[in-house]
């Protein structure tokens, strides 16, 4: 698809289902390329990015932050409880809460660092064994352990199963997001980014459509 073409099919979901365009934001993820792609997509005007690994990150990212200041960078990974204090030095937003331990040692983590980095809490609406994510009936306890643990959780995040219609997935992660409260939903990727906006995605997470 290509950068341009992906901000096209943003711009023409969003008005064909009544979105505010700057309700939605493009989070370019970049987990399978270099600083020189990630320097061409800056160039071209990106602003948010995403990364799946800290380590990857950590090679990549200090350099062209220290060129770029106004990027914000997101953690869209699994993190490791001793991968934290890594993360939030190097990031701006920690998609993927999805355990009290977890929130407990980036509460802590942030605590020293004096930050309070903006997170979303992972919820695995598929229920499968193998990914990340809270399940929902633990949903609102794990809420509830983050806001007493000082983190400031703006929204909700998932990555439906594969081979299901993702639709359903965002549907249900509106609905659980409403019942509490919150307002941003990171939902959405290369294939399925335009269906996302349609059911109230906030926050897009593509990667492949933007470089093929
Ligand atoms: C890789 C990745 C994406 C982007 O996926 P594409 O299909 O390449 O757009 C989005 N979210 C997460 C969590 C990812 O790991």
């Amino acid at each position: 698809m290509g950068y341009r073409t992906v901000l096209e099919h943003i711009d023409k979901a969003c008005r064909d289902t009544q979105r505010a365009r700057s309700d939605v934001t493009l989070v370019a993820v970049t987990k399978k390329h270099d600083a020189a792609a990630i320097a061409a997509l800056i160039a071209q005007g990106q602003k948010t990015f995403g990364e799946n690994r800290v380590q990857d990150a950590a090679t990549k990212w200090p350099a062209l932050r220290a060129q770029h200041p106004d990027v914000a960078l997101h953690f869209i990974g699994h993190l490791q409880t001793n991968k934290v204090k890594e993360a939030v030095t190097l990031f701006d937003v920690i998609e993927t809460v999805d355990s009290e331990r977890l929130a407990d040692a980036l509460s802590l983590e942030m605590k020293k660092q004096n930050k309070s980095l903006p997170c979303f809490i992972q919820v695995n609406t598929g229920a499968e064994d193998q990914k990340g994510g809270v399940a929902i009936a633990d949903l609102l306890a794990l809420y509830r352990h983050c806001r007493d643990a000082g983190l400031d959780i703006k929204g909700l995040m998932c990555i439906p199963p594969a081979n299901d219609i993702p639709d359903l997935h965002f549907a249900l992660l509106h609905k659980l997001s409403r019942e509490l409260g919150l307002t941003d939903l990171s939902m959405g990727m290369s294939a399925d980014f335009d269906r996302a906006i349609a059911f109230g995605a906030t926050y897009i997470r593509v990667g492949s459509a933007l470089f093929d």
